[in-house]
Parts: structure tokens; C-alpha cells; sequence
């Protein structure tokens, strides 16, 4: 399958369902959204396009409904969008003990709810997300395990 780059910064796009992008679009917007296509997310932090198609169209940041966390100026940096907790609300709960996903589930209400598919930019759980900050934070104070 031929890999598809983003048309402003060349790098390579995730798959993501047209149900997820017209859910997360501005209203004005929703019925540009072509059903029947393929989207990409660009996951490059400083590129302003989100998502793009085949044909090189885009949406970009200004065009959603919600901040898209990992893209530069993200605020607030929403991690899990279903129950809307922030880096930050995650980064207090892991300061106050928090040490597994477990943990952060229960004291932030993180990734209960499970409509990812149409509320996460990504279309995904945001398990691995909490994941790679809950593994950012041990190696930044490995004394405290
Ligand atoms: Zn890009």
C-alpha cells in the first residue's frame, strides 16, 4: 500500500475513520467531509495540518472542535478526550502516587468511557498515551519507585 505524506510537511500520516474526523470538525465543516474517504492524521507536533486525504486536501488545527494534544500550543492538552483529563491532571495524580494506568483510571477518571472512535482526534484509546507519560515521569524520578 502506498504510504501517504502529509501535504504540507511530507511526513507519514495515520489512518484514521471519516466518522472520527467529521465528529471532531468545526459544524461549518461536518459535510465537507467526504464518507467514503480515508483520512491521515499528521503527527508531526509542528505541522498545522491534522488531517488530510488522498487528493492532498486538509483540516487543520483551526478547523477542529478540540485542541489536538501532541500538535504544538495544544491547550489545554487534553489526553483523554472521552472524559476530557489533561497532561497536567494526569501529571498531579502520578505526583500524588498514582503508578500504574490503573491508578490514573481511578483517581482521574482517564479512559473509563470508551468513545474514543469519536471524540479522541485520533480515533484511539488513550491507554498508550497515559502510558508514555506514567514511563516519562519514572525515568525522570526513578528514585521514587
Ligand atoms: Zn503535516
Amino acid at each position: 500500500m502506498k504510504k501517504a505524506l502529509c501535504p504540507v510537511c511530507h511526513s507519514e500520516g495515520q489512518n484514521v475513520l471519516a466518522l472520527t474526523v467529521k465528529h471532531l470538525v468545526r459544524e461549518a465543516l461536518r459535510d465537507t467531509v467526504n464518507e467514503m474517504a480515508t483520512y491521515h492524521l499528521c503527527l508531526n507536533p509542528h505541522c498545522p495540518v491534522v488531517y488530510f486525504d488522498a487528493f492532498g486536501k486538509t483540516l487543520k488545527k483551526e478547523d477542529l472542535k478540540v485542541p489536538v494534544w501532541y500538535k504544538d500550543g495544544a491547550s489545554p492538552k487534553y489526553i483523554c478526550y472521552c472524559s476530557r483529563v489533561t497532561e497536567e491532571e494526569i501529571r498531579s495524580a502520578i505526583h500524588q502516587g498514582a503508578k500504574t494506568l490503573e491508578d490514573i483510571q481511578r483517581m482521574t477518571g482517564a479512559g473509563s468511557k470508551g468513545s474514543c472512535l469519536t471524540e479522541n482526534p485520533s480515533g484511539r484509546c488513550c491507554h498508550r498515551e497515559i502510558a508514555k507519560i506514567l514511563e516519562k515521569a519514572r525515568r525522570a524520578s526513578p528514585q521514587s519507585q
